[in-house]
């Protein structure tokens, strides 16, 4: 392949812009057996209190699939509990991304193995290096909506180097099927 980038530590495993691009078949194809969500931006609008027509039956045609989606999030249990209550899938609140332990807590209610499943987010230091940090497969999307909540704006700033290489990446686009 040529002008292909090497590539870094810092990459996500795939890059695309909406978690509706993540369908049952092309996860298959590439052996994914669960889905590890984020939910600010990623999911659902981080101003909105509930999750939306769209995830409700992305998350629904996955089920159907046997591949089952839990949500793991920094933000506490009270906003998260909300949010997820009409999609009926499990949580994992205020968990600490980038560290591991909330990857680990899902892993475990999954039953799944660490190259079983992928961790789709928005944000690089936090869900990405949460990926890096708990050694799984990553799908980097793009923020639901522009705005952000004040701390996420501080994170959205740093990242923004990482964020100039990754888009440079090409070889790690997720391809439809
Ligand atoms: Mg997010």
């Amino acid at each position: 392949m040529k002008n292909q980038r090497p590539h870094k530590w810092y990459y996500p495993t795939w890059t695309t812009k909406k978690f509706t691009d993540l369908d049952p078949s092309s996860l298959k194809a590439h052996n994914i057996k669960g889905v590890i969500s984020d939910l600010d931006n990623t999911l659902i609008a981080w101003n909105l209190k509930n999750s939306d027509f769209m995830a409700k039956q992305w998350i629904n045609t996955l089920k159907d699939a046997n591949i089952p989606v839990i949500v793991v999030s920094n933000n506490n249990r009270k906003r998260v509990a909300k949010a997820v209550k009409n999609l009926d899938i499990p949580f994992v609140a205020s968990s600490l991304k980038p560290l591991p332990f909330g990857i680990n807590r899902a892993l475990n209610k999954l039953k799944l193995s660490r190259n079983e499943v992928i961790l789709v987010g928005d944000q690089v230091l936090t869900d990405l290096f949460a990926g890096v940090t708990a050694r799984i497969k990553t799908v980097l999307v793009d923020p639901l909506v522009e705005s952000d909540n004040w701390n996420t704006k501080i994170n959205r700033f740093l990242e923004k180097p990482f964020k100039k290489r990754i888009e440079k990446a090409k070889d790690i686009q997720w391809k439809i099927n």
